[in-house]
């Protein structure tokens, strides 16, 4: 016997019944693991001027700022935990339904929870780590923060002499090419999209479901709110994505 309802047990049908799944998370997925939205009202970036790209390049000032705003948000991002969200996603592609997860969040709770690097596609980057601008040599954040903090030192790249940024998109900086290309391959040839916790209002990203769409995939979204592209949807569902996500697939083995 199911015991889900009626709404789950048909989530559930669509979602076994999948071959090559996407999962597409957004901001909803880690507010549930305590990390806020930043893009929401109240959030940091409606508190200070988000720092450019262009900006960050430009000056040392700038730079200098954005490293104090980063190392004085990110005991959050370092102390949250992957939520039921998460962990019923990684039990997914674990029972091979969903082939890709495409990402907008940079808090790096996906990995954290299992899901594998080739399997994962980060849009806007990752805020657990920094990089150089030019050779793309990872450094870590503990490496920048105790001189940054000690001495006000700019981390530089000890191979290239490179700017060092954490590993995010920012405003004005271009999306992450391969990541683009491989999300839209992924959406491209999926027969199952399935939105998680995003509002679907950030372009390009908002076009991946229409790209899955109209090549003949399942679209289902499971957001809080309502959202832009609800009509296009096989399926939608609003309501908590951990316990929503977590009944659906510890119900159901394969
Ligand atoms: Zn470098």
């Amino acid at each position: 016997m199911n015991l889900l309802d009626p709404v789950l047990q048909q989530f559930q049908e669509i979602l076994y019944e999948a071959k090559q799944a996407i999962v597409f998370t957004g901001a909803g997925v880690s507010t549930e693991s305590g990390i806020p939205d930043f893009r929401s009202p109240g959030g940091i970036w409606t508190k200070h001027q988000p720092i450019t790209f262009q900006d960050f390049l430009r000056s040392e000032t700038i730079r200098h700022e954005s490293w104090k705003r980063k190392f004085a948000t990110d005991t959050v991002v370092q102390n949250a935990k992957p939520n039921p969200g998460h962990i019923a996603i990684t039990s997914l592609i674990r029972k091979g339904i969903v082939c890709s997860v495409i990402t907008q969040n940079i808090d790096g709770l996906h990995q954290i929870a299992g899901v594998p690097d080739e399997k994962l596609i980060e849009l806007h980057g990752n805020a657990t780590y920094a990089s150089c601008l030019d050779c793309h040599k990872r450094v870590s954040l503990k490496e920048i923060r105790i001189p940054f903090e000690a001495e006000g030192h700019l981390p530089v790249c000890v191979e290239c002499g490179g700017i060092v940024k954490t590993a995010t998109i920012s405003f004005g900086q271009p999306m992450p090419e391969s990541a683009m290309l491989k999300a839209n391959k992924a959406a491209s040839v999926c027969d199952l999209f399935v939105v998680v916790g995003s509002s679907l209002v950030v372009y390009p990203a908002a076009g991946f479901p229409i790209v899955a769409k109209q090549n003949g995939a399942k679209l289902i979204i499971l957001n809080r709110d309502p959202t832009d592209l609800d009509e296009l949807a096989d399926l939608v569902i609003n309501r908590e994505i951990g316990p929503t996500l977590a009944a659906v697939t510890n119900t159901r083995d394969v």
